[in-house]
Formats: structure tokens, C-alpha cells, sequence
């Protein structure tokens, strides 16, 4: 008897990230494999597929649609409906579809996948060597986007014509560079040159010889490159998202060469290297920093480094941990390969001014800085740093949320209004919100400058135009003089034609914080939120930065911080941590306390610092003059390390805290909690042992709690600080006080939330705030909350820092206007 068939017509709408990341090719493979006739087809906001045929083929196409799409997409909702047969009598791949208003989910760009570096190490390959091989799996994609649908006349790869070979490639559904945008080979596609820092050629062929300071270098530009990054040369290199700065992570002249050439004394450089195994010889690495370092985003993670590690201190100076990432794009592949060496790769700018991305631009503001110039004619459309991330508790978070995380959206839990949120100072990123979606944009930078700010708002309308957003909210910071708050009271002026003026909101720093770290964790139930930064401007005008909130979407009030005590100087203050130290002790514990306390401050003792300086500090408290008050936690983090003679100048945003941790670290308990590789790695029964080790809270310092007025509570600090003075004189190692110092603050915000939760009831708390990079701090702190009942929720997907502030003011600005 005849089977009889069921014939059908299904219609599938496919949304999230589904285009340029090989789906349509999935698509037509699938539908071959089941015989069933149709389209498949690109949207502005999906992918559109018919099928026709058997039905139980259409319900098996429709299970591997989903349990078999491409590694690369993520697919976030299937719609499916059925319709008369349409007769259809094969099945193709029809060209891509705009429509008005429409928007879907961008692919970030993609380290290089397995099979095109098989190709890149190839000698019998056409693409041997060539450092632009890309395919439907990886390679370049938000960087050179410049609209959707995604497509190469939208891309910056529009000037190349591809040669019969790659059009092939390109046109045959069953290829793994079909469709794939960038496609490219030695024949068709961008070039790469070496020039030195007048912009003269220097070598821009395979075969080229040339003399160079009286030596004759044979190779392509790559290898020459290679050469003079292995005698000591900085050599600027054109990436994915902007210009890399690099040099021979091993070679203490080369490194201190490239800090004095970019004004950047002591702030950490991250190393590339070329494969796991090399990045095992200079750290401690566990299961899941591995993972995180070879996955396709290839983040620079931040690992234990060895001690016996041959890379030069200069790198990470004081530091213990080192950020590492391996080659993310065949070029470097290729240059780690031919160096053998480990090599600095920072990002090509000055100090904090934006990552460079044009040849002409890099040349002009790098030629300073770098000896060469390895560039190329591709260009890149958007400025893109690479992303850092840590790994705590076997969970990746982010640091500097950038290269192949962005433009990729936070997930809400309900459906936003169209907003901007600006973002605060430091470590700038913004905001868009739209559906289900929040859209965080890349690592923008300190907004300090013209070009930072430049860079910003052109990345604005970028998102603006590929997500077709048109923010009738625009959300920004307390602080008056941040430049985010005047471009956002800017566009608020402006609103008029077309489109109606947008409301500005003011969102408080620390409830934005605590927002961000919400929507992170994806909870809306009220929290006890925890934010400890260095600044963030308080709604009664003092500098807020050690919060203890009852805090949702809609409103926070604040439940308890620490005493407020005076910043001598304010800016200059941060920038010395001595001065914080010496304004703390005067009010705390006055002047005799002082003479005893400052001779441990080396700046001090030495005479460094004059009598005339300690005066002016006086005065300036005194009369309340340029000395405003604070209750930040960084600020107490920087008043505790110059106490200890650790830092009393800082270089870089956080350094003082940072080197105070890393002195924790050379005590006996911390040094549990970094023990060697092969133990660490082991086990997780090692796990609860590290967790006891660094927890071991009963070595605390002394300090009170006591209730405000207004029901406030406030961590009064005189008894600590008098008690580290007196470990000090009793001679115990900076490193112990450390140690016992960052118990304390544990201790208190265990005893803070337990406070508030007799009150309130709720046993949830957010973490948030840059001083919660302190991974010490972070352990030892969500192991008393949690032994103490607490569910603790941290960032993961955007930085705990003011790189998270964009997002938290955009979701508490959209609840200020629903509600
Ligand atoms: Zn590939
Ligand atoms: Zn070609
Ligand atoms: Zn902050």
C-alpha cells in the first residue's frame, strides 16, 4: 500500500543573531537534507524561511533549526504559521530584504575559527599566510557594519571586488564562505603594508627585500614586523576595531620605551600569546579561564601570573595578575607565530584619549609612539578595544565590556521604552533601549577630552541607526560638570521638528549601579544594594561611594554609608592618596594621632611632602575650602594604602586599592587562594579550603555602627584607624593589615545587610561598584553574605565599574516615566 502523503507549507520567522554568522547556508543545507522546496531570505529584521513538503520533514527541519543552528547564532525566537501550497519546485536563497523601521541583533566580530587558520598555516593553501582569511564562522563583522541588513555593499568591504575564486566561494550554498561578507584572498582582497613613522613604505610584498638600518630583511611585512619587534622596536598594529600598540612583553627596555612614549608610567599593559600552552608558562590558569580565553569572543582575562615568568615586570608593575589574551585575527596568529615571543599589545592611542582606527589618524597621533606602522586597507567603520574579563567563582565577568560583546544586547525582563542612558565619566559607555533589549555600547573611554566625547556621540548615532532607535527619554548623571550630563542637557535643549523634545531624567549614581547589577541578574523584587566606588555625586551634594540602598527600578532609599570625612584638595586628593590619609587621621583622631600615623607615610618621613603642605591640608579642612565631604569606599581603600607607605600617588584611576589588594595577597591566608596550577586547577574540594582560607574573618579591625536622625546608619572609622596605626607601630607587615583591612569591610557590609534586613525583610543584595573589582574584597565578602543567608547577585555581563552606569540609568529612568 502507498504511504500517503501529508503535504505543508510553513512559514518561519527567525529572529536574533542570524545573519552573518553562516545561518542562511544551515537553512538551505537543512532543507536539501529534507527535501523540502522553498526560500530562505534575509529581513531587516529576521530571517524569512517557506518550506514545502512532507509534514513530518517540516517538523523535523524545524527541530534541527533549532538544536543544530551555527555556533555563532543565537536564535531567540522562532514564529512559525502555515499556509496553502504554493507548488514550489526547489529551494533557493533569495536576495536580502530592507524594510523601514525594522531592526534585528548584530554579530559581534569573531576570533578566527579552527578551519580558516588550518588554511592561514597552510603552505599548499591559496590562503597561506594571508592575514585577512575570514569565513561564515568568524572574522570581522560589527567593525566594519555600517548599516543592515547585513550585506557587503553595507560594509566596508564594498571596494573590494572579489575574483572568480572567492565569488565562487561566495556563491555556492555549500561552502563555508558562502555569503560570508568579507571574504577575501591574496588576490582580491585588502593588502597589508609595513611603513615606518613618517608614513615612507617600508616593505609591502612577500617576496620584497629590503635594507633596514644596514641589515637586508628578507619576508613580507609580517615577517618584518616580526623582526623588529624581536630587536626592541614598538610596532603599531592595525586590528579589528583600532590600532594596537606592540612590543616584546620580555624585553624590560622595549616595555619602559613604550611607557614613556605613551605618558603611561605604571598602568598595566595586557600580552598576547600565541596559544594556551605558552600562556600556561606564565600564569596559573583554571578550566574556566581557559575556556574563556579560546572561546570565539577571545577576551583579555585577568590571571594569576607566575612568579618564575620570563615577561617583564615593567608589563603589570606590583601587579600579581597579568591580562592575557590569545591571536584573535589571522594577522596576529601569523606575527605571534614568527616572533616566538609574547608580545605587549595595547591599545594604540595616548593615555586616555580613544583607540585609533584610521592609517592617516594612527599615523598623526601614534608616530610618536610607535617606531612602524603595520597597516592595511581595510577600514574599520566602528572603534572597538578589546573586551577584559575576569574569572570569580567559575563565572566570567566583564571588566571593559567591548570587542565581540558589544553591540550584543542585554536581555530584559520587560519591554523598555526607547531611552538613552549617557553614562557617567570614567569608563564611559551608553545606553539604548528598545523592546526586550538593552543595547550597552563598546568601552567608549574616560570622557576627558574632544575625542572621546566625539567618539561617543558618533557610536550614538551608529546604534541609533542600526538598531532604529529614536530615544524619547535621555537619562544622565547627578554630577553637573561630567561631560555625558551636558551632552544630555544638550540634546534635551534641542528636541524640536520632527521629533517631539525628550524628557530628561537625572538618575543618582548609585541607584544606577544597583539597577545595572539588577538587570544583569535579570531580578526586579526590591534588593539591598551595595555600591562602593570613588565618586558618584549624592542628592544632598556630598560625594557618595559607600551605599548601602533599599533600591528597585523606581526608587532607592539610602539605608547606610560611611561617615562623611573631608577630601583636602578634592581632585588632587585622589590623585595623592597621602592627602586623603592625612584629612582622615586630622578629623578622626587630630593632630597628635598625626605625627604618630604620618611617619609610616615614606612621602612624609622623608620630607617629600612639606610642613607648608600639611599646613595648607589644615587649613583647607578648617575652612571647609575645596575640601569637600565624601562616605567613598575607594577614597578609605586609598587612605588605608598610603597609611601602609604602599601608594601615595596614584598614575592610574584605582591604583592605591589595587596595590593594597595585591599586598593582602603576600599573606599567608591570601596566598592559599592563589596557590599554584596544578593544585588550583584540581579540585573543587580545594575550593572550600581557599574559601575558608580567605575568609577566615575573625582577624578584623574594630569599628561602630550607629543610627542618624533621618534612620540612616553610619560606619564611624576612628577605632579602625586608630588600630591600624597601632598594628603599625607594633610593627605587623603592611601585607596582614591588608589582609585583616579588607576583612573588615567585608564584616561591615555583612553587618550593614543584616541590619537592614531585620527591617525590611529582604534577603537579596546586589553588589556594584568598581571597588568590587577588588576580587579579595568580592570572595571574602559573598562568602559572609552567603554563610549568613543572603542570595548575592554580582555584574556578569557589563562591568560592576561606571561602565555599567549607562545601563542602570536607562532602566530607572524608563520606570520614573511608567510610573
Ligand atoms: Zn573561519
Ligand atoms: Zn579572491
Ligand atoms: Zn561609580
Amino acid at each position: 500500500m502507498a504511504k500517503i502523503e501529508i503535504l505543508q507549507l510553513a512559514h518561519f520567522s527567525v529572529r536574533g543573531v542570524v545573519q552573518g554568522v553562516g545561518f542562511r547556508p544551515f537553512v538551505y543545507r537543512l532543507a536539501i537534507k529534507y527535501n523540502l522546496k522553498g526560500w530562505v531570505c534575509n529581513t531587516s529584521e529576521d530571517v524569512k524561511i517557506e518550506v514545502e513538503g512532507e509534514a513530518e520533514a517540516i517538523e523535523r527541519f524545524y527541530f534541527e533549526l533549532q538544536s543544530k543552528a551555527p555556533p555563532l547564532a543565537r536564535i531567540e525566537g522562532i514564529t512559525i504559521s502555515y499556509h496553502p501550497l504554493a507548488g514550489y519546485t526547489s529551494f533557493e536563497i533569495r536576495h536580502s530584504i530592507t524594510e523601514e523601521g525594522k531592526y534585528q541583533l548584530i554579530s559581534p566580530d569573531i576570533a578566527t575559527c579552527q578551519a580558516c587558520l588550518n588554511e592561514l598555516l597552510n603552505p599548499n593553501d591559496r590562503r597561506y599566510r594571508y592575514p585577512f582569511t575570514n569565513c561564515t564562522n568568524c572574522g570581522p563583522r560589527f567593525t566594519i557594519i555600517e548599516d543592515m541588513p547585513y550585506d557587503r555593499p553595507k560594509t566596508t568591504m564594498r571596494y573590494f571586488q572579489m575574483c572568480p575564486q572567492c565569488q565562487a566561494e561566495y556563491d555556492n550554498p555549500l561552502d563555508r564562505r558562502f555569503h560570508a561578507q568579507p571574504n577575501a584572498c591574496p588576490k582580491c582582497g585588502p593588502q597589508l603594508q609595513l611603513v615606518d613613522n613618517q608614513g615612507k613604505q617600508v616593505i609591502a610584498t612577500l617576496t620584497q627585500t629590503i635594507s633596514l638600518e644596514g641589515r637586508g630583511l628578507k619576508g613580507d611585512p609580517i615577517a618584518t614586523a616580526s623582526q623588529l619587534l624581536k630587536q626592541g622596536r614598538i610596532v603599531a598594529i592595525k586590528g579589528l576595531g583600532g590600532f594596537l600598540l606592540a612590543c616584546d612583553a620580555t624585553s624590560a627596555t622595549a616595555v619602559k620605551t613604550l611607557r614613556q612614549r605613551k605618558k603611561r608610567s605604571s598602568k598595566p599593559f595586557a600580552i598576547m600569546v600565541a596559544n594556551m600552552d605558552k600562556v600556561k608558562r606564565h600564569c596559573c590558569v583554571s578550566s574556566q579561564e581557559e575556556k574563556l580565553l579560546t572561546s570565539p569572543q577571545s577576551p583579555i582575562v585577568l590571571i594569576k601570573w607566575k612568579n618564575d615568568s620570563p615577561i617583564s615586570r615593567e608589563v603589570a608593575p606590583n601587579l600579581q595578575y597579568l591580562g592575557v589574551m590569545l591571536p584573535y585575527t589571522p594577522l596576529h596568529h601569523i606575527l605571534l607565530r614568527d616572533t616566538g615571543l609574547p608580545l605587549v599589545m595595547t591599545s594604540g592611542n595616548l593615555s586616555e584619549e580613544p583607540i585609533a582606527k584610521d592609517n592617516d589618524e594612527a599615523l598623526r597621533r601614534l608616530s610618536g609612539i610607535a617606531d612602524y606602522f603595520l597597516i592595511h586597507n581595510r577600514d574599520i567603520y566602528s572603534r572597538y578595544d578589546d573586551s577584559v574579563a575576569i574569572v570569580e567563582r567559575e563565572v566570567p565577568q566583564l571588566v571593559r565590556r567591548a570587542r565581540s560583546y558589544a553591540p550584543y544586547p542585554v536581555h530584559l525582563t520587560f519591554k523598555a521604552k526607547q531611552i538613552l542612558g549617557c553614562g557617567a565619566e570614567m569608563k564611559n559607555t551608553f545606553c539604548l533601549t528598545k523592546d526586550n533589549y538593552a543595547f550597552v555600547s563598546q568601552h567608549i573611554g574616560d570622557m576627558e577630552n574632544i575625542e572621546t566625547l566625539e567618539h561617543f556621540n558618533s557610536t550614538i548615532s551608529l546604534y541609533k541607526r542600526l538598531f532604529r532607535i529614536e530615544p524619547e527619554i535621555i537619562a544622565y548623571d547627578l554630577h553637573p560638570d561630567y561631560l555625558a550630563t551636558k551632552y544630555a542637557q544638550e540634546l534635551g535643549d534641542s528636541g524640536r521638528g520632527e521629533h517631539a523634545r525628550p524628557y530628561l531624567i537625572p538618575v543618582q549614581h548609585h541607584h544606577a549601579h544597583i539597577a545595572s547589577c539588577m538587570a544583569d541578574n535579570r531580578i526586579e523584587s526590591p534588593v539591598i544594594g551595595v555600591a562602593f566606588d570613588g565618586t558618584g555625586l549624592g542628592t544632598d551634594g556630598c560625594i557618595w561611594g559607600s551605599e548601602f540602598l533599599v533600591a528597585d527600578y523606581h526608587s532607592f532609599a539610602r539605608a547606610g554609608h560611611l561617615e562623611y570625612l573631608p577630601l583636602p584638595g578634592g581632585e588632587l586628593a585622589i590623585k595623592r592618596p597621602y592627602r586623603t590619609a592625612i584629612g582622615y587621621i586630622l578629623s578622626l583622631l587630630g593632630e597628635s594621632a598625626l605625627k604618630q600615623g604620618l611617619t609610616f607615610i615614606p612621602e612624609l618621613s622623608s620630607g617629600q611632602v612639606s610642613e607648608a603642605e600639611i599646613e595648607i591640608i589644615k587649613r583647607q579642612m578648617e575652612r571647609k575650602i575645596n575640601s569637600p565631604l565624601t562616605s567613598s569606599m575607594g577614597r578609605l581603600f586609598d587612605a588605608v594604602s598610603a597609611l601602609l607607605g604602599i601608594r601615595t600617588e596614584i598614575d592610574y584611576e584605582g591604583q592605591a586599592a589595587v596595590e593594597l589588594e595585591m599586598a593582602a595577597y603576600t599573606h599567608q591566608c591570601a596566598e592559599v587562594s592563589f596557590r599554584h596550577c596544578e593544585e588550583r586547577v584540581s579540585q573543587s574540594s580545594e575550593r572550600s579550603e581557599e574559601d575558608e582560607a580567605i575568609s577566615d574573618s575573625k582577624e578584623s579591625y574594630p569599628y561602630r555602627i550607629i543610627m542618624e536622625n533621618g534612620g540612616i546608619r553610619i560606619v564611624q572609622l576612628s577605632e579602625l584607624l586608630s588600630a591600624i596605626i597601632a598594628d603599625l607601630k607594633r610593627g605587623v607587615s603592611p601585607g596582614k593589615i591588608s589582609f585583616k583591612f579588607h576583612s573588615t569591610v567585608a564584616q561591615i557590609v555583612n553587618e550593614m545587610c543584616q541590619l537592614i534586613a531585620n527591617k525590611t525583610g529582604i534577603k537579596q543584595v546586589a553588589l556594584s561598584g568598581g571597588v568590587f573589582q577588588n576580587r579579595l574584597l568580592l570572595r571574602k565578602t559573598i562568602y559572609l553574605l552567603e554563610n549568613n543567608g543572603f542570595q548575592v547577585f554580582t555584574h556578569k555581563q557589563v562591568p560592576c565599574n561606571d561602565g555599567g552606569i549607562s545601563l542602570g540609568q536607562a532602566i530607572v529612568a524608563n520606570f520614573a516615566v511608567a510610573s
